[in-house]
């Protein structure tokens, strides 16, 4: 259903509701409300001229009595009468100038003696007047104590027929309703309109982005919310050709890395099919160039796909216990080669031996990448630190270099993919895939990273292996 619509049936929805709750309440409650009000008014007005007099009458001040029960019988449109403790009237005040009290049904002996014979301290009836039409609420209550009255006082007050009224109200209403159907037909198309604008403009360019144009603009002006998907959708839009220029980034640095070893791939083959085919000495030394360079193909190769099978999410964790100093001996010296031939040097300083669980293949990638960037990127000394520091909760991994170091503000760009400085004295070989399968790596098992780098000096890549059971 479309939003204008929706908006619309709710407002009319609001107004019937309301129109309803007008009806009871004027037309049904109306009469009840108005007696109860009256009835309140007239005990109320009794209240004050009971007090005014205990105070004033009492202690002699008659005018001032007086001056009160003829102000409240003025003020509220009632008849007051104050009558001795015989029953003999001796002040009264007739505002309404029919009133207190007619013919035998009401007369004011009649309320007297109910009030004397029931012996309540005040009592109210609604009664019908004689002389009028409207029925009268007569109270009355007596002065001093219900053993020793000293007097009494009546209060009459008319009751106004309702039924005049309720058929005005009930036209009015009916007046109302109409114009707050038409008034809310306007503001809820108005409403709708604003409501509904910003999300279509903001719809028809997230068509555009759909249809791959990734300079689309979002506008959500009108109100907050709508600014604040026309934002996300912007940062989306940011996200999305982040990812648009790393996957041409991606295809480049893939495409030069797998040229450089495919031409060299070529160029040995070429020799010994026209060279050194005879010759055994130089024909075994360029074959050996052919399977060093496929080695780095595949494992480039294979760096790519663990990224990409990593982040798909669907890669599992498949957590085992193991030891993890013997499993740091046992990837260092996976590097013997290299160091010898090389002149490398790891140096290992292990702590007391412990057991962790964890997923073993991909934390032995985790310490083989940060080993093997630390060797590439050591400084002229060749020589890189491993530590293994274990603590209450688990164990802390450091992997250290002499190298360059790298700058503040590259540190947070080489756990991304694809990033490479290029600013090395060496020509590393790499993918810019390996931080970022560490990343990877470590995220997935919720453990804590990071890198402590000084420029010159060399840098400490670090990772904590949590103590837990269970994953
Ligand atoms: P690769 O080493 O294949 O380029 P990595 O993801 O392993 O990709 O590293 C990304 C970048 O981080 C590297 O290009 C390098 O600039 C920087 N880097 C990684 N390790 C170190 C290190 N130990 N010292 C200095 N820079 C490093």
């Amino acid at each position: 259903m479309p939003l204008r619509l929706k908006v619309w049936i709710h407002f009319v929805m609001f107004i019937i509701l309301v129109f309803v709750l007008m009806w009871i309440f004027q037309i049904f409650f109306l009469e009840s409300f108005y007696e109860k009000m009256k009835t309140r008014s007239v005990t109320e007005n009794a209240a004050e001229i009971v007090s005014s007099y205990n105070t004033d009458y009492k202690s002699g001040n008659k005018t001032e009595f007086i001056n009160k029960y003829t102000e409240t019988a003025i003020g509220n449109d009632v008849c007051v009468e104050i009558l001795d403790k015989y029953g003999r009237s001796i002040y009264s005040k007739d505002v309404l100038g029919d009133c207190l009290v007619h013919g035998r049904e009401n007369s004011t002996y009649k309320f007297l003696n109910e009030i004397r014979r029931t012996e309540l301290p005040e009592a109210l009836y609604k009664v019908s007047n004689p002389r009028g039409q409207n029925d009268m609420l007569v109270y009355i209550c007596v002065l001093g104590s219900v053993r020793y009255p000293e007097g009494y006082l009546l209060i009459n007050s008319e009751l106004a027929p309702v039924s005049s009224t309720v058929s005005i109200i009930k036209r009015q209403l009916i007046i109302i309703t109409v114009i707050l159907i038409l008034i809310a037909a306007g503001i809820s198309v108005f409403l709708a309109n604003r409501i509904s604008n910003p999300i279509d403009r903001i719809t028809k360019s997230a068509e555009n982005l759909a249809k791959g144009d990734l300079n689309t603009k979002f506008d959500g002006t009108g109100y907050l919310e709508a600014q604040k998907l026309a934002d996300t959708l912007m940062y989306a839009e940011k996200e999305l050709s982040k990812v648009d220029t790393m996957q041409r980034d991606l295809i480049a640095n893939v495409s030069h890395d797998l040229r450089t070893p495919l031409t060299m791939l070529k160029a040995y083959a070429e020799m010994i099919r026209d060279l050194s085919g005879d010759n055994p000495v130089k024909r075994n030394e360029h074959l050996e160039i052919i399977i060093n360079e496929t080695d780095r193909l595949s494992a480039m190769v294979n760096d790519i796909l663990d990224l990409s099978k990593l982040e798909s999410g669907k890669q599992k964790l498949n957590p085992s216990e193991f030891e993890i100093s013997s499993k740091l001996t046992e990837i260092i010296g996976r590097f013997k080669g290299i160091s010898e031939k090389m002149g490398y040097h790891i140096h290992f300083a292990s702590d007391t031996e412990k057991m962790v669980y964890c997923d073993v293949v991909k934390i032995e990638q985790v310490i083989y990448n940060l080993i093997n960037n630390a060797i590439n990127y050591t400084g002229e000394d060749k020589q890189v630190y491993v530590r293994q520091i274990n603590k209450p909760d688990g164990v802390l991994i450091e992997v250290e270099d002499t190298g360059d170091g790298i700058e503040e503000d590259k540190i947070k760009l080489i756990f991304d993919k694809y990033y490479r400085s290029e600013n090395h004295k060496r020509e590393v070989v790499g993918t810019g895939l390996g931080l970022s399968i560490v990343k990877a790596v470590l995220k997935l098992h919720g453990y804590d990273y990071g890198v402590r780098s000084t420029l010159g000096k060399g840098s400490v890549f670090w990772f904590r292996i949590n103590d837990v059971t269970k994953m």
